[in-house]
């Protein structure tokens, strides 16, 4: 199969879905050379995931080099030495989860540029080793975030428990959910529009559970060495 036959694939299991709300295909891209993004983007697909900054930036310096404008969104974790680069170049940051990043972000976004999109990344199934907030500290640091003029305010994030069952699968995207739209009560005038959560394994359990954003990488690209 190829890049773009993937992608008609992963485009119509979306669909099957048959959502009440609209879901935004995320092609991560990590790893993988400027020539399949390439492709991707030939076939229709415009947003685009990088985990590691440097590698983000090495394709976003180049797709503008060819006058090409995609939306690139951070899905790695984000250090505060690297904020500058990111904020210069990214679209969407979709791992904040503290103030101090959030802040270094707001300052260094170039004032040309529109405000950077951001979600806040949930550890929602309380692991150790991942990054994110803890549900019960999501009020404090959005109250902070929607304070910062140069950020906006878009959802939430989670990258679940790998190698859950069905079950606790479900249970943890419907808690992202419930999370998600109290958020959105919250902040009514604020364009809180994405719930990011379901990779090439789970993300048809995720749209069903109420992702707006789901995140295909090995699916679309083949496996990462
Ligand atoms: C790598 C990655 C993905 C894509 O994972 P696949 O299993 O290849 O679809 C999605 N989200 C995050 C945060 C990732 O790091």
């Amino acid at each position: 199969m190829t890049i773009v036959q993937n992608l008609q694939h992963i485009l119509a299991q979306i669909k099957q879905c048959d959502a009440t709300q609209a879901v935004r295909l995320l092609a991560v891209s990590k790893t993988k050379p400027v020539s399949d993004i390439l492709q991707a983007y030939q076939a229709g697909q415009c947003a685009f995931g990088e985990n590691y900054v440097q590698e983000g930036v090495d394709k976003i310096n180049w797709f503008a080099s060819q006058n090409i404008h995609l939306e690139w969104h951070l899905i790695g974790p984000l250090q505060s030495n690297k904020t500058k680069l990111v904020a210069e170049h990214f679209d969407w940051v979709q791992t904040l989860d503290r103030i101090k990043i959030a802040e270094r972000l707001n300052a260094q976004r170039p004032a040309q540029r529109a405000a950077l999109n951001v979600l806040i990344q949930v550890n929602i199934s309380n692991e150790e080793s991942k990054s994110g907030i803890q549900p019960e500290q999501l009020a404090v640091l959005a109250a902070q975030i929607v304070q910062l003029p140069r950020l906006r305010l878009r959802g939430l994030m989670a990258i679940p428990q790998a190698n859950a069952d069905i079950t606790q699968q479900k249970e943890t995207f419907e808690k992202m959910t419930a999370l998600f739209n109290q958020l959105q009560k919250r902040y009514p005038e604020q364009p809180i529009d994405t719930l990011s959560m379901g990779m090439s394994d789970d993300m048809q359990m995720a749209i069903q559970c109420g992702s707006t954003m789901v995140r295909v990488g090995s699916a679309i690209f083949g496996l990462r060495n």
